[in-house]
């Protein structure tokens, strides 16, 4: 059965240079689509891929990459924001589809709920601070 799936890898000063793209495709058959990639030499990096295939190619191209010591994620889709930059201005909140971000009545702080966070990204342009990314 085909699978598709979006991960993250994290390479490490050691193994910032294995080929692991190319075997994904030559030695696994999958298709590989690198969404995002920050890989310099001798220094941490990171790769953001879809990857799609056989499951069970899949299962065994996950079990190689964390071989070779690469620290492999499932891609989240939610957001990330600097909790301690932000000023709770409220601006991101009408924008939010899921009520993810939402205002604590208590704390009168704009607070995160990444468990109702769809990725959708429309909160990103509407911070004056620049304070929410996307992880991709
Ligand atoms: S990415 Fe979309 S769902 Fe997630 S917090 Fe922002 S606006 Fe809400
Ligand atoms: S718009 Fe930015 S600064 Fe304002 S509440 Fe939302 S995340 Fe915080």
């Amino acid at each position: 059965m085909k699978k598709r799936l979006k991960i993250v890898l994290h390479f490490s000063k050691d193994t910032w240079d294995k080929a692991v793209i190319c075997d994904l495709i030559k030695k696994y058959d999958l298709i590989v689509n690198i969404l995002k990639a920050q890989i310099y030499p001798r220094m941490e990096g990171n790769a953001v891929l879809d990857i799609e295939g056989k499951e069970e190619n899949i299962k065994e191209a996950l079990k190689y990459l964390k071989q070779l010591g690469i620290n492999v994620k499932p891609l989240e889709l939610t957001i990330d924001r600097e909790e301690e930059k932000c000023v709770h201005c409220g601006f991101c909140l009408p924008a939010c589809p899921t009520n993810a971000l939402y205002m604590d009545m208590k704390s009168r702080e704009v607070k995160l709920d990444k468990s109702k966070c769809v990725g959708c990204g429309a909160c990103v342009l509407m911070c004056p601070l620049r304070i929410i990314y996307l992880p991709i």
